[in-house]
């Protein structure tokens, strides 16, 4: 397959705006190619509260089953739902209509292999060969495919997850949560999830609606003043707040502080470590070097990854890895399954807090030390990435890694990474250092090397 072959899938799957970019017969197409590659078996499909997503769906199960395959239809559920009962139920694989966080108007399609992880690089490559060579198996009338509902996905997904946290201290705990969901998929999981763990649950947006009419289906600290709000005016334990498809987790403290997910990845990393020593944890190159410090008092391993979830659940079947997590707020638990997954992590943190016997706020001090911060992104000529690159690389006089993009070392306790994005126009720079000021100062640096470069 040369690198020049055209590609349908970005960071996380094939994205589009459905009726403007592409139409319902390119998802009858995709799916046909996606169960080619499948070969003999069932395939389940899962789809998010987007409102194309019922046609979308629809078109995808034509597409399968024209290509031989027999589908199981869970109807709206999250991705870590689907991902966990591929996996769980002994499907051939799974397709999830999603478009996760985007905007309303986007949808999208994720390939999950029969372990319930999303397939490898090199197959999606070969899912998109099948597509532009026009090479898709088409069934005639004995062998097309058959559909039916798959109903008990969730329940499954659900009670798969309380067994695997210790439910008597939870209990104990009586914690008081706040739960924004966005209108997103998790509305039909998660709240079931913390009742049966004994929380008293106030929700914020919990109706599933595909234009996303509360905050948006992304979790962000900007988007999440309600919930923020809602803690302290009630005097909660914790609030915690998902993306569209569930996959991704957001959580704030009793303070009203809103974390982003390395912060809260730390916590529970410094707790399932300390239960479990020697292990490993996968995050990427983009998240708080806290987690070194928070391994090594426990005598855990590290590995970094390139940004994208779908590397850090590779690398952790790879490596063995006990758990792994993204600064997005995705967060991986290989017992569960190696994906990110909204509701485990609710219910680990929940774990993590009843076992620390403190508040959100002082167990968060008390687990991770505390380093600072500072992010933005500009926007340059594509055609300019190369030389911009080579600026920014000038500018390096200690350590320099290359998993992805440059993360350039200041000191020992300060980096900048400068990275070009993959699907836009755009340079992303991270920075983080022991304080703020310095932190900002060298985002500021970075910036002013970036935008020189491409002027
Ligand atoms: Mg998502």
């Amino acid at each position: 397959m040369s690198a020049s072959q055209q590609r349908l899938f970005g960071t996380n799957g094939v994205r589009f705006v459905p009726g403007v970019t592409h139409d319902l017969d390119f998802v009858i197409r995709l799916a046909e190619a996606v169960g080619t590659y499948f070969g003999e078996g069932e395939v389940l499909l899962g789809q998010d509260g987007r409102s194309s997503s019922p046609a979308l769906a629809n078109a995808a199960v034509s597409g399968l089953m024209s290509s031989g395959r027999d589908v199981a239809e869970t109807g709206v559920v999250p991705t870590p739902a689907l991902q966990y009962a591929v996996k769980a139920m002994g499907f051939k694989g799974g397709v999830m209509i999603t478009a996760s966080h985007n905007p309303p108007q986007y949808n999208g399609i994720k390939v999950v292999g029969q372990d319930g992880v999303e397939v490898p690089r090199l197959d999606e490559q070969r899912i998109e060969k099948i597509f532009f060579d026009r090479s898709q198996s088409k069934a005639d009338w004995k062998s097309i495919g058959v559909a039916r509902q798959e109903p008990s996905v969730v329940r499954a997904y659900n009670s798969a997850i309380a067994s695997r946290v210790n439910p008597k201290p939870i209990v104990e705990r009586k914690f008081t949560v706040v739960m924004d969901l966005g209108n997103g998929a998790q509305c039909i999981a998660a709240p079931y999830l913390v009742e049966g763990l004994g929380c008293k649950l106030i929700t914020l947006n919990s109706i599933i609606d595909g234009a996303f009419p509360g905050r948006g289906p992304e979790p962000t600290p900007a988007t999440l003043g309600e919930l923020s709000q809602a803690v302290r005016s009630v005097g909660a334990d914790l609030g915690v707040a998902y993306d569209g498809d569930g996959d991704r987790s957001i959580f704030c403290d009793e303070t009203g502080k809103i974390l982003w997910g390395d912060q809260s990845g730390c916590l529970i990393a410094d707790y399932l470590m300390e239960r479990n020593p020697d292990s490993t944890v996968v995050t990427t190159v983009s998240s708080t070097q806290a987690i070194e410090a928070v391994a090594k008092k426990r005598g855990g391993k590290v590995i970094r990854t390139k940004v994208g979830s779908v590397d850090v659940s590779r690398t952790m079947i790879e490596r063995r890895a006990l758990l792994g997590f993204e600064e997005n707020g995705g967060f991986l638990y290989s017992p569960h399954i190696p994906v990110r997954d909204g509701g485990m992590t609710t219910a680990l943190m929940l774990e993590c807090l009843a076992a620390r016997g403190m508040a959100f706020s002082k167990s968060l001090a008390f687990s991770v030390p505390r380093f600072h911060q500072a992010k933005t992104k500009v926007e340059i000529d594509r055609r300019k990435t190369s030389q911009v690159m080579k600026a920014v690389e000038a500018q390096a006089k200690g350590e320099v890694e290359r998993t992805d993009g440059l993360k350039i070392w200041a000191d020992r306790k300060s980096w900048a990474l400068v990275r070009p994005s993959g699907t836009e126009p755009i340079i992303r720079i991270f920075t983080e250092s022991e304080s703020q000021a310095q932190a900002d100062s060298l985002l500021k640096k970075f910036v002013r090397v970036v935008k020189a470069a491409s002027a």
